[in-house]
């Protein structure tokens, strides 16, 4: 492992946020034919991260406060293990958002910080952070036998975040607690990572068939995030083609954008997100034989392996992607807001 990332593993040590356990490359890919991207050799060691905080790891239970004091008004109790975005910094105080997009300020002593990175051109002097789509009260899709979309997307993440060696990880959740776009993004953004992935997976489809129905959001305005979405695409595809199961699929599934009424990004996570993002649909929950494939534990880690190949390749080359398709016209759909008693992971 790079002197970097162990830096960074010192100063980050919470739990979910950073995971060094080795890659686990593509021996657990179904596809024979997909040789790994290999880890880049002669990583130079970068400094470690000396920018302003882009945002921090609870360590002990902290009060967020109105004001940069001990004393003010409480708007909130966080929990140890949470990741929270940085908006600014008042001396020994930051000010912060809450999964529930409350702000205010929490003393530093009670948190560990995570520095605005330098920019990357090798995964160890990458910061990436990964989002689980959904939680708390919150489950995202549900198959036909129950499973639920924000466990598989934490499970995804969580093995996506053992798949990046040397990189810092970030996890917008690290538990199963209620989390806000604007909150995730701002995490991203605040620490002006390299890529913002967000896992999710699908529901309500066209209808049958005869591949994968993978897709794969970019942002309008970003050729960055686009190249991102074709690699994630490519590699996602390849890895779920060679399993045989009854695929269901929009029509115009591929790597793509989707517009709101007024010209902008329709989803909140790329909306919000000032950096390179991309929102990854792999599979259909919905569909039976996929929530099968998402219920076993050797897929979540292909599909997690897919995606970190695909960061892998974003980071290191200039390789374009594939499965650019326009999009058809959708419906606008209710926003996505939190719950009115949206509830901090305390
Ligand atoms: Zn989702």
């Amino acid at each position: 492992m790079a002197a970097a990332a162990i830096a960074a593993l010192v100063v980050l040590g919470g739990i979910g946020l950073i995971q060094s356990r080795p890659q686990k490359h593509a021996t657990s890919s179904p596809t024979a034919t997909t040789a790994p991207t290999p880890a880049p050799t002669a990583v130079p060691t970068a400094p470690p991260p000396s920018g302003p905080i882009g945002a921090i790891t609870t360590t002990r239970e902290v009060t967020v406060r109105t004001q940069p004091d001990g004393t003010s008004g409480s708007v909130s109790v966080i929990r140890p293990g949470i990741v929270l975005p940085v908006a600014a910094r008042t001396g020994g105080f930051v000010r912060v958002m809450t999964p529930c997009e409350r702000t205010g300020y929490i003393p530093l002593s009670a948190a560990t910080a995570i520095h605005d990175p330098p920019p990357a051109r090798t995964l160890a002097g990458a910061t990436i952070v990964i989002d689980p789509g959904h939680g708390g009260t919150e489950d995202g899709a549900i198959g036909p036998h129950g499973l639920k979309e924000k466990d598989v997307n934490l499970d995804i993440a969580r093995r996506l975040a053992g798949d990046l060696p040397g990189a810092r990880i970030v996890l917008t959740r690290t538990g199963d607690y209620n989390a806000g776009l604007s909150f995730r993004a701002a995490i991203a953004s605040d620490l002006h990572a390299t890529a913002f992935v967000s896992v999710h997976n699908n529901a309500e489809p066209d209808g049958p068939s005869s591949k994968p129905g993978t897709e794969t959001y970019y942002q309008l305005r970003s050729p960055s995030s686009k190249r991102l979405a074709g690699l994630t695409y490519e590699e996602l595809l390849r890895t779920l083609e060679p399993y045989h199961v009854r695929w269901v699929a929009d029509r115009d599934a591929g790597a793509k954008y989707r517009t709101s009424t007024s010209g902008l990004d329709y989803y909140g996570v790329l909306r919000h997100s000032t950096v390179p993002a991309t929102i990854t649909e792999s599979l259909f929950i919905t569909n039976a034989p996929e929530e099968a494939l998402l219920a076993q534990p050797s897929v979540r880690q292909a599909i997690a392996d897919a995606l970190g190949r695909a960061i892998t390749r974003y980071v290191t080359t200039s390789d374009p992607g594939s499965g650019f398709i326009t999009p058809y016209k959708r419906g606008e759909g209710a926003a996505f807001s939190l719950p009115t008693d949206c509830h901090d992971p305390s």
